[in-house]
């Protein structure tokens, strides 16, 4: 192996202790197979007055630490904990964190104090490193919450003994959060009045810190390659298109890795029975099952398509609205829904099981179980999300040989292999136009294939069982991009010698 790496993950929210998206499961998942890899691991988040404490075995590491923000010296407190072998140091200020949300109210109104909030946890954790003697190769920042980490390494930091030489990553789970603020705590953020130009900042009179960590750090990605090169346009570049495409190679796409020990049909304990590749009798089990439990009519040749999702205009499912009572309608089809969200739609979801009864079930609400109840009793697995920078359900679906239905965008697209109905090969049936009659016309082909080309979707059941998106792959991809960031720092560093 080559030399082992000091990493440390800024971050606004990790798994176990706080999540409300896919970066929380990123970090409770790659710093562990990082750390398996040999290389030396810390994250850093927010101690939100929601996390227990003596559930997690959190330990108080310093009663006070000062952090420097602007002209003003910050207290905080410092614990620790440990996740999988790898320490977490959680930033206690009660001011910022002890409160109900991780970013907005119960209203769903952003805190007013956000940029204040999630610049003082970047400084915090930079400070930490410098406290514990942490000499990091790399500062791996995720999202705009800590997107600012690489430019205080390049105003601040650049001469300090625990932080001089580290390079900078920033990863962009979705970029159409920037974290885009009046310029009313500039002063606060420290970032120096100079650098508050279109260029870095400025983003039409506010600042903007997404913008900033592009162009401050030394290497950014996304998790998909496709999600990469579509936001180099302005259809989803949100007008930092420019920025993106000025990296060059720079910015680039890893797919996300999937945790295979909780999504594993071999060994899923939360399902009625479990199957392989090898024998799938235990999915036809698990099909008759979903069936019952949504009083759907009890045909194992029947196929039904599931759906698990946020219900929020990015998962497109507006436009499975628009089709799905006609699909229903003159196919022989079943459908069962799992999702909540925009109340229209859980409203118009839910009502359709009275509507169309023994055809479609639908749950409105979270329901881990029933996830992976619908993962493995069902036949296909529908997304047809307008933009998906990764995507994890898919990536679950192919290893439950649920065969994805997908609209051909970020992960969706590079994780799902388009059916050839020459040669009986692929994992899945895409397609491109966000529009309910481009839904309608895919599933019509899933379900014409279920029923005339059995032999095919036995064949790409195995194929899609067989995928491999294991995090141990991403995390290599991370350490070549870490070692892509260290030769650009290190080019810097010369050309400013
Ligand atoms: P996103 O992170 O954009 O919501 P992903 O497909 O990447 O979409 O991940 C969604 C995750 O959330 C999956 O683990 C999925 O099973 C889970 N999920 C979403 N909605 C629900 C729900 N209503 N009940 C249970 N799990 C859900």
């Amino acid at each position: 192996m080559k030399s082992a790496l000091k990493i440390v993950m800024l971050t606004s929210e990790c798994v176990p202790y706080a999540k409300t998206g896919g970066l929380a499961d990123v970090v409770g998942a790659l710093p562990q197979t990082l750390r398996a890899m040999g290389h030396d691991v810390i994250v850093v988040m927010p101690r939100y007055g929601r996390i227990d404490g003596s559930k997690f075995g959190l330990q108080r590491h310093f009663e006070s630490m000062g952090v420097w923000m602007g002209n003003e010296l910050e207290w905080c407190a410092v614990d620790k904990g440990e996740n999988d072998g790898v320490p977490v140091y959680f930033i206690e200020s009660n001011k910022y964190f002890e409160r109900a949300g991780l970013y907005h109210d119960e209203n769903f109104n952003d805190y007013s104090d956000n940029p204040r909030r999630f610049g003082f946890l970047t400084r915090a954790g930079l400070q930490l490193c410098r406290d514990i003697g942490f000499k990091a190769d790399i500062v791996h920042a995720h999202d705009w919450q800590t997107a600012l980490a690489s430019a205080y390494l390049r105003i601040w930091h650049w001469n300090d003994a625990a932080l001089g030489r580290a390079a900078s990553v920033l990863t962009i789970h979705n970029l159409a959060y920037q974290g885009k603020y009046s310029a009313a705590d500039y002063d606060y953020l420290g970032l120096q009045w100079g650098n508050f130009t279109p260029d870095k900042f400025e983003d039409h009179g506010a600042m903007n810190f997404l913008k900033g960590g592009i162009v401050y750090a030394d290497v950014v990605n996304t998790v998909s390659p496709t999600y990469a090169s579509e936001t180099r346009t302005p259809e989803l570049g949100y007008g930092l298109a420019p920025y993106l495409n000025d990296k060059g190679s720079d910015y680039l796409g890893i797919l996300n890795g999937i945790d295979y020990a909780q999504w594993n049909p071999a060994q899923d304990r939360l399902i009625p029975a479990n199957y392989t590749a090898a024998d799938l009798s235990g999915k036809a089990v698990c099909k008759q099952a979903l069936q019952k439990r949504f009083s759907l009519q009890e045909n194992a040749n029947t196929p039904i398509v599931g759906v698990i999702s946020r219900l929020v205009d990015q998962k497109g499912l507006h436009l499975l609205a628009e089709a799905i009572e006609e699909i229903v309608s003159n196919m022989d089809v079943q459908f069962v829904i799992l999702g909540s969200g925009d109340k229209g739609l859980e409203w118009y979801f839910g009502s359709l099981p009275a509507r169309y009864p023994g055809q479609i079930g639908a749950y409105i609400g979270y329901n881990n179980e029933l996830a992976h109840w619908i993962e493995a009793g069902s036949d296909f697995f529908i997304m047809p999300s307008i933009y998906e920078p990764c995507g994890l359900n898919q990536i679950y679906s192919l290893k439950y040989g649920t065969l994805p239905i997908v609209r051909a965008t970020g992960g969706l697209e590079d994780t799902v292999q388009q059916y050839d109905e020459a040669a009986g090969t692929g994992t899945g049936f895409k397609f491109l136009q966000p529009t309910a009659s481009a839904i309608y016309y895919t599933v019509g082909w899933a379900v014409s294939t279920y029923y005339d080309r059995r032999h095919h979707i036995l064949q790409m059941i195995r194929t899609a069982m067989a995928q491999d998106y294991s995090w141990e792959k991403s995390a290599r991809q991370y350490v070549a991009l870490y070692e892509q960031a260290m030769a650009n720092k290190a080019a810097r560093d010369g050309a400013a010698g």
